[in-house]
């Protein structure tokens, strides 16, 4: 399996809720490295950006608001198969489905409340990593 890098947010409601550490945790037992954080409080304008894919959906006014409210903490992670390990120590995006263990299944306070964002795919991965950090800021290996 490939070393691969994924971003992760740890979403407002998360931390508000002093949920950093525990969420990190996660990720680190899972055998996923943080190779840069920051955190920072997104603009209409950059969560409408960000998520993008899900304009004219149901749920999107209600997303683009919560990701709004507060600061987030956005990291990329690095392991082998990272993007694919991290949405499985995620769990399912209706937190009621997260198997047990999960973050989501931990975590998730609601279906949009639900603790962290992890990118799906690699062309996401990098377009997700590019829109937070540059490249002089990722302390991977690869
Ligand atoms: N979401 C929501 N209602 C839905 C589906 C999604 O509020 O019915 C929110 C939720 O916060 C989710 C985000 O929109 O994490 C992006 O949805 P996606 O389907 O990409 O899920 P994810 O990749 O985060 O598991
Ligand atoms: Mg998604």
């Amino acid at each position: 399996m490939p070393q691969e890098q994924t971003l992760s947010l740890i979403k407002p409601s998360s931390v508000t809720a002093n949920q950093i550490g525990g969420i990190i945790n996660k990720f680190e037992e899972g055998g996923l490295k943080v190779v840069a954080a920051k955190m920072v409080r997104l603009t209409e304008n950059q969560a409408k950006d960000f998520y993008g894919v899900h304009q004219g959906k149901p749920f999107f006014g209600e997303l683009i608001s919560f990701m709004t409210k507060g600061p987030i903490l956005a990291q990329v992670l690095e392991g082998e198969n990272a993007i694919q390990k991290n949405r499985e120590i995620m769990g399912a995006t209706n937190p009621a489905e997260a198997a047990p263990g999960t973050i989501r299944a931990e975590f998730a306070h609601s279906m949009t409340e639900n603790a962290v964002h992890g990118s799906d795919a690699p062309e996401t991965a990098e377009k997700e990593i590019a829109f937070f950090f540059d490249k002089k800021d990722i302390y991977g290996t690869i």
